[in-house]
C-alpha cells in the first residue's frame, strides 16, 4: 500500500516537478503509448506488433504486460486487456499530468474492448467491468496494489440488482469491494475503518461469516463506506472513468512510494525504470460453482521436483486467499471438482513452459467453467529448487550447460550455503544490518571466553558484543551467529563473520549491550547470558527464543552445476583457510588450493599467546629462542594438518602479519602481567614499561608485515622450521602436497630479499623440499605495485592482498569508513563499497600495472588475488580479464567465485588467452 497521504502525494509530485526536468515522450514513445493486448481497435496500436526482445518489452511495457501479451500470441486464453507504457510513467512522474494523446487513447482503447466482448463500460446492459495492475520490468513489492471491479457505480449496481435479482447479492457486494479498495489503495483511507463496520454489520446481522450479510445490509454498507471516505476528506469517484484515470495515475505515483524505493535501492534497481499500467477485463471466479481462482506453479517452488503444485479456491475471487478470508485447496482438490478446467489448465502451462523455457509461476481463474491465464513469469522458487530445474532442462535438452550457468543468480548460489529460517508467524525484537548471511538460534554469550565455556558445555551460543576485535576470535569461531549493536558492513565482525560463513547481524542501533552486567535490552526486552535468541543474518533480524532453522544439504544437481561451471572456467578457485577444518570445508566446496592461509589466528589460543606474548616482550635473545621453539611445535602440528587435508592442491601460507600491538596483553590484567614477568625473571613494572614501548598509534600501518619479520626474525624462521618440518612429515606419508610461502606486506625490494635469502637457508640441501615449495609476496602497498618489476624477479609469485591495497591506496581504514561510506553511496559519490568491489579505476589500475610491469620482468611469475574482493563476482571478472592465475575467498564464497570464473569463460569463448 502506498505510504504517503493524499495531501503528501500531490506535494511529492509537486517537488518532482520543480526538482526534475520534464522527461518528454519521444515520437516512437507516443506512438507506443498505449497498446492493447487480445483484440485490435483502429486508432490504437497491438501490442502484438511491438517487434522487440522479451526483455525489451518488458522495459517498455512491464513484466506483467509482456507475459500476457506473448500469452495471447500463444492462444493461451487470457482476458483482453489494454496498457500504458513505462515511458508515460516517466512523463508522468516528472510533469505530474497525462498527457491528453494519452487519455484519448486510453478512451478509445477502453471502448475498442467495449466492442470485442459485446459490453459496456459504465452500463447495467452487459456490464464490463476492469482491473487497474501495476507492473514494472521486475516484479517489485511496494507497488501499488491491483484494483478490481472498476465500473461500479451505486446506479449501477442498483440496476444491475433490479436486473438479476438472484444475483443482487453479488453486485452489491462487488460494488463494497470497490469502494473499500479504491478507497485503500488510491485515496488512503486507512482501512481499519472499513474492517470496523464490516465488523459491526456482521454483528447487528448476528451472522458469522460475510457471505451470510443480507443483501439491505451489503446496501447499507455502501453508504457506509462513501461516509467514511467522506470523513477521511476525499471522495469515492462515481464517475466510472475518473475512477480508471485516478487508478492510473495512482499506479504511476506508487513508483514512488517508499517501499519501491527502498526496495530499489536494496537491489541496486534503476529510479528509472517506471512501471506500466494494464487495464484489464474482469473475469469473476466467484460467479459460480464452476468458477475459481488459483495460483499454480509448473514445478514445485521448494524442492524443484517436476510437478505441478499450487492452490485454488471454488467460487473466489483472488483477494479471498490474499486476504486470508478463507485457507485454499491444493490444487488436486480442482481435478476433481473442475476436472475440464484442470485439463485446460495443465496443457496452457506446458505450452508456457514449452514457450518460456522455465519453471513459470501462473495466476488463473476459471470463469463459469472457462479458464483465464491473468499472469506468467518465471517461477520464484528456493534456490535449489532453482538449481534443479536448470539440471532437469538441460537433462532435458532444452537448456545447454552454458546457459544453465546464466539462470542461476549469486544470491541464489549464497542462499544455497546457508541455513535458513523455517517460515513462521513471530515477530522480530529488532533489527539490524544483515552483514552475513544463514540463520542461527544459540544462547546469549556477552565475551568471548563465556562464549567458549557455554561452546565445550555443549551450548549452541550467539556472540552479543557492541563490537568485536581480533581478540574476540576464539569466542566467534565457537559460536553459531553474532550481534553487535555498532559497526556496518566491513566492521571486524562482519568481515569475520562472512569469512567464516557465520550469520551475523551488525550494527542494531537499537540494542544496548552492558557487557558488565552480562545483560542487553533491545526495544525494552532484557536479553541475560545464556537466553535464547535467533539471528537471520540474511534480513538483519533478530528473535527472541529459539526458532527453527532448515540446514542446506548439497544435492546431485547442485554439484552437477558446479561442475558445469568449472569446465567453462580458465582458472582455479583457492580459498582463504586458517584451519584444516576450514580447508576440509573449502574443499568441499569446490576449492582446488589454498590462496591464503593466516597464521595469526594460530596464536590466539590461551596457551599459545602466552609464549607468544613471552616471546615478544623478553629482551634477550635466548627467551626468545626457548619461546619461539615451543610455538614451533603448535605450528608444526597445524601446517601438518592443513597440508593433508589439501592434498594434491596448493597450500599458500602467509608468514605472521597483524602489528605486533595487537598480542599485547592489557595492562590492567594485572595477574597476567605478574605471570609473564615472573616467567620473564623481569618486574611488573618493566614489563609494562615494555608494553607501552610496544604500544602503536597507527598499527595499521606499523609494526606489522614483514617489518614484524625483519625486526624479530626469529618468528618467521620458527614458522618456515614448522613449514619444513610438516611438509616432510607429509612427504613421508607419500602425500603429494605443495606448498607457497608467502611474504606480507613488502614495500621494497630489499626487504624482501633480505627476508628471503635468511628464510631460504632453511630449505638449503633438500631437493625434495625445493621441489614442492615456491617463494612469492603479497602486494598490499601501492609502492610495491609501482615497483612490481623489480619485486617479480625475485619470488615464484605474487598475490594482491586487496583489502589493504584498497586501505592504502584510498587511504581508507576498512573498519572506520562503515560510518561514511554508506553516505558516499546515498550521494552517488561512490557507486559501490570499494571494499566490497574492487575500485577498477584506482587499486584495479596499480594492479594492472603491477600484472604487466611484474610479468614482464618474470615470465613465469604467477598471479593471484587473496582479498575479500576475491568473492565478489565483478571483481572477478575484472583479475580474469587481466589473466591472473587464481583467485582465492572466504570457504562459503568458493561456489560463488565458481560461478562466476564459469561465467567469464563464456563470455571470451574463443579468444586467444595465456595458459
Ligand atoms: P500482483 O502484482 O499482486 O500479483 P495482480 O495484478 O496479478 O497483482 O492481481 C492480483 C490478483 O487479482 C490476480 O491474481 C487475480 O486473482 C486478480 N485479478 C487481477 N486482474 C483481474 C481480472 N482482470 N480479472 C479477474 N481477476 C483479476
Ligand atoms: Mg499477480
Ligand atoms: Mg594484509
Amino acid at each position: 500500500m502506498n505510504s504517503m497521504s493524499p495531501k503528501q502525494g500531490a506535494k511529492g509530485v509537486l517537488k518532482k516537478i520543480k526538482s526534475r526536468r520534464a522527461v518528454p515522450l519521444s515520437s516512437r514513445e507516443l506512438k507506443e503509448s498505449v497498446t492493447t493486448i487480445g483484440y485490435k481497435t483502429s486508432h490504437v496500436l497491438p501490442a502484438i506488433r511491438l517487434k522487440v526482445s522479451y526483455q525489451e518489452l518488458k522495459e517498455r511495457v512491464g513484466g506483467k504486460a509482456a507475459g500476457l501479451i506473448e500469452m495471447s500470441k500463444l492462444k493461451v486464453p487470457v482476458p483482453p486487456a489494454f496498457n500504458i507504457s513505462t515511458a508515460v510513467c516517466r512523463y508522468f512522474l516528472s510533469t505530474g499530468q497525462l498527457p491528453e494523446v494519452v487519455l484519448s487513447q486510453m478512451k478509445v482503447a477502453l471502448s475498442g474492448l467495449e466492442a470485442s466482448l459485446k459490453k459496456n463500460f459504465g452500463k447495467a446492459q452487459d456490464p464490463l467491468l476492469i482491473s487497474v495492475r501495476s507492473g514494472a520490468r521486475v516484479s517489485m513489492p511496494g507497488m501499488m496494489d491491483t484494483i478490481l471491479n472498476i465500473g461500479l457505480n451505486r446506479e449501477v449496481t442498483q440496476k444491475l440488482a433490479e436486473l438479476n435479482p438472484s444475483r443482487a447479492r453479488f453486485w452489491w457486494d462487488c460494488y463494497r469491494r470497490l469502494i473499500q479498495m479504491f478507497s485503500e489503495v488510491v485515496l488512503e483511507v486507512p482501512y481499519e475503518d472499513f474492517d470496523r463496520a464490516l465488523m459491526e454489520l456482521r454483528q447487528e446481522e448476528g451472522v458469522e461469516s460475510d457471505a451470510q450479510i443480507s443483501v439491505k445490509g451489503l446496501q447499507a454498507l455502501c453508504t457506509t463506506y462513501q461516509q467514511i471516505v467522506k470523513r477521511a476528506g476525499v471522495e469515492f469517484p462515481e464517475n466510472p472513468w475518473s475512477q480508471v484515470v485516478l487508478a492510473t495515475e495512482a499506479v504511476f505515483k506508487s513508483w514512488n512510494s517508499e517501499r519501491a524505493k527502498t526496495y530499489r535501492t536494496l537491489h541496486h534497481y534503476s529510479e528509472d525504470w517506471g512501471t506500466a499500467v494494464t487495464i484489464q477485463a474482469m473475469v469473476f471466479g466467484n460467479l459460480n460453482e464452476h468458477s475459481g481462482t488459483g495460483v499454480v506453479f509448473t514445478r514445485d517452488p521448494s524442492t524443484g521436483a517436476k510437478r505441478i503444485y499450487g492452490e485454488y479456491l471454488l467460487n473466489a475471487q483472488g483477494e479471498d486467499v490474499v486476504a486470508g478470508i478463507r485457507t485454499p485447496e491444493p490444487i488436486e482438490e480442482m481435478r476433481r471438482q473442475l476436472p475440464q478446467s484442470f485439463g485446460e489448465l495443465q496443457k496452457a502451462l506446458t505450452r508456457l513452459e514449452t514457450h518460456f523455457n522455465d519453471a513459470q509461476d501462473v495466476e488463473f481463474t476459471i470463469e463459469d467453467k472457462r479458464l483465464y491465464i491473468l499472469q506468467t513469469r518465471s517461477a520464484k522458487r528456493t534456490a535449489s529448487a532453482a538449481i534443479e530445474n536448470v539440471v532437469q532442462f538441460v537433462q532435458e535438452k532444452r537448456l545447454k550447460p552454458a546457459e544453465a550457468l546464466q539462470r542461476i543468480s549469486f544470491d541464489q548460489v549464497r542462499q544455497l550455503l546457508h541455513p535458513t529460517l523455517s517460515p513462521s508467524k513471530e515477530k522480530p525484537l529488532g533489527r539490524g544490518l544483515a552483514a552475513s548471511p544463514g540463520a542461527a538460534a544459540g544462547r546469549i554469550a556477552f565475551d568471548p571466553e563465556r562464549a567458549v565455556s557455554l561452546h565445550r558445555a555443549g551450548h549452541k551460543v550467539i556472540l552479543v558484543r557492541r563490537e568485536t576485535s581480533p581478540e574476540d576470535i576464539m569466542g566467534m569461531a565457537v559460536s553459531e551467529g553474532i550481534l553487535t549493536s555498532t559497526g556496518g558492513m566491513t566492521s571486524h565482525a562482519a568481515v569475520v563473520g562472512r569469512g567464516m560463513g557465520k550469520c551475523c547481524v551488525v550494527g542494531c542501533s537499537d540494542l544496548q549491550v552492558n557487557e558488565k552486567d552480562r545483560s542487553a535490552i533491545l526495544n525494552g526486552i532484557a536479553l541475560h547470558e545464556e537466553d535464547w535468541i535467533t539471528l537471520n543474518g540474511s534480513t538483519g533480524e533478530v528473535y527472541s527464543g529459539q526458532l527453527p532453522t532448515q540446514p542446506v544439504t548439497w544435492g546431485e544437481s547442485a554439484k552437477k552445476f558446479f561442475v558445469w561451471a568449472d569446465q567453462s572456467s580458465r582458472i582455479p578457485v583457492y580459498a582463504n583457510a586458517d584451519t584444516p577444518e576450514q580447508a576440509t570445508q573449502a574443499r568441499g566446496l569446490g576449492a582446488r588450493g589454498i590462496g591464503l592461509c593466516r597464521t595469526e589466528h594460530m596464536f590466539f589460543d590461551k596457551d599459545r599467546i602466552h609464549r607468544f606474548r613471552s616471546m615478544i616482550l623478553s629482551e634477550k635473545e635466548s627467551d626468545r629462542e626457548t619461546a619461539a621453539r615451543a610455538l614451533q611445535a603448535y605450528q608444526e602440528a597445524d601446517f601438518y594438518e592443513i597440508l593433508k587435508a589439501m592434498e594434491g592442491f596448493p597450500v599458500t601460507v602467509r608468514l605472521l602479519d597483524p602489528p605486533l600491538h595487537e598480542f599485547l596483553p592489557s595492562i590492567e590484567n594485572e595477574q597476567e602481567i605478574a605471570e609473564l614477568a615472573k616467567g620473564l625473571g623481569t618486574s611488573s613494572a618493566r614489563l609494562v614499561q615494555r608494553i607501552y614501548q610496544l604500544h602503536e598509534t597507527n598499527p595499521m600501518l606499523g609494526h606489522r608485515g614483514c617489518r614484524l619479520g625483519i625486526t624479530f626474525p626469529e618468528i618467521y624462521e620458527m614458522q618456515v622450521r614448522a613449514l619444513a618440518a610438516s611438509l616432510k612429515r607429509n612427504l613421508s606419508e607419500g602425500r603429494k602436497v605443495f606448498l607457497k610461502i608467502m611474504i606480507p606486506l613488502v614495500m621494497n625490494a630489499e626487504e624482501l630479499s633480505w627476508l628471503l635469502s635468511r628464510l631460504k637457508v632453511v630449505f638449503q640441501g633438500d631437493a625434495k623440499l625445493q621441489k614442492v615449495t615456491s617463494w612469492g609476496t603479497m602486494i598490499e602497498l601501492p609502492r610495491a605495485c609501482l615497483i612490481a618489476n623489480e619485486i617479480a624477479p625475485l619470488v615464484d609469485f605474487i598475490s594482491f592482498g586487496t583489502n589493504d591495497l584498497t586501505q592504502t591506496t584510498l587511504g581508507l581504514s576498512r573498519d572506520d569508513a562503515a560510518k561514511f561510506i554508506p553516505t558516499y553511496l546515498e550521494l552517488g559519490l561512490l557507486k559501490v563499497d570499494p571494499f566490497e568491489s574492487i575500485d577498477q579505476a584506482g587499486v584495479g589500475r596499480l594492479i594492472q600495472m603491477a600484472v604487466t610491469e611484474g610479468r614482464k620482468a618474470n615470465r613465469n611469475l604467477e598471479v593471484g588475488i587473496c582479498g575479500e574482493h576475491g568473492g565478489d563476482p565483478e571483481s572477478i571478472q575484472f583479475f580474469e580479464r587481466h589473466l591472473f592465475d587464481s583467485v582465492s575467498c572466504s570457504p562459503y564464497r568458493v561456489p560463488i567465485a565458481r560461478l562466476a570464473l564459469g561465467r567469464c569463460g563464456l563470455d571470451s569463448r574463443g579468444s586467444k588467452r595465456r595458459k
